[in-house]
């Protein structure tokens, strides 16, 4: 997933193009942008893009910051896609997901210790556990559905941590299920 207005976007080439190419489209938009071939009360504004081309290729042209950008990028889109509509996603219920329960560490005599997960195999790449979800996850991540009309939907979009599959899961919060049966 591509992010808008990336280093990518601003030199107008895909996020898989080798050096040369990013090399050569970076020439191409600086010559875009040469004050020469614009009116005067461009210059301004020419000078912020020109700013940026040069800021894009300087992190697109080395292979160690180009790495630690996209993985930032990868972040970002994780994030957006907690918002997105998730439309003509594979859906799955979080029962298709395994739960697993840690054990609580040794030391620890609260009683109050219970760290839950989901995980899944990617359906994709067959990765294990590319999908794994935390109680966390699910707390801060998942939105409330209401167009179906059940009560306690929630859904929560997820990534395999491999092949960048995206998944929607359904899931439902028992408390809010439950409220509305005793009282309907
Ligand atoms: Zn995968």
């Amino acid at each position: 997933m591509k992010a808008h207005g990336s280093f990518y976007d601003i030199l107008g080439v895909s996020d898989d193009s080798d050096l040369i190419a990013i090399k050569e489209a970076y020439k191409r938009k600086l010559l875009a942008y040469h004050p020469d071939k614009k009116p005067l009360h461009h210059h301004m504004e020419d000078k912020t893009i020109v700013n940026r081309i040069q800021e894009a290729y300087a992190v697109l042209s080395n292979q160690r910051t180009r790495a630690e950008y996209n993985e930032g990028l990868t972040q970002q889109s994780k994030r957006a896609g907690v918002v997105s509509d998730g439309e003509g996603l594979d859906m799955f219920d979080l029962d298709d997901f395994k739960m697993v329960q840690e054990e609580p560490p040794m030391d620890d005599y609260s009683n109050s210790y219970s760290r839950i997960y989901w995980e899944k195999d990617c359906p994709r790449c067959s990765t294990e556990q590319g999908f794994i979800l935390t109680e966390t996850a699910l707390s801060e991540q998942g939105t409330k559905v209401t167009e179906t009309g059940e009560s306690g939907r929630y859904e929560v979009l997820a990534q395999c941590n491999s092949c960048s599959l995206w998944l929607k899961i359904i899931y439902y919060d028992l408390d809010e299920v439950d409220d509305t049966f005793l009282h309907g």
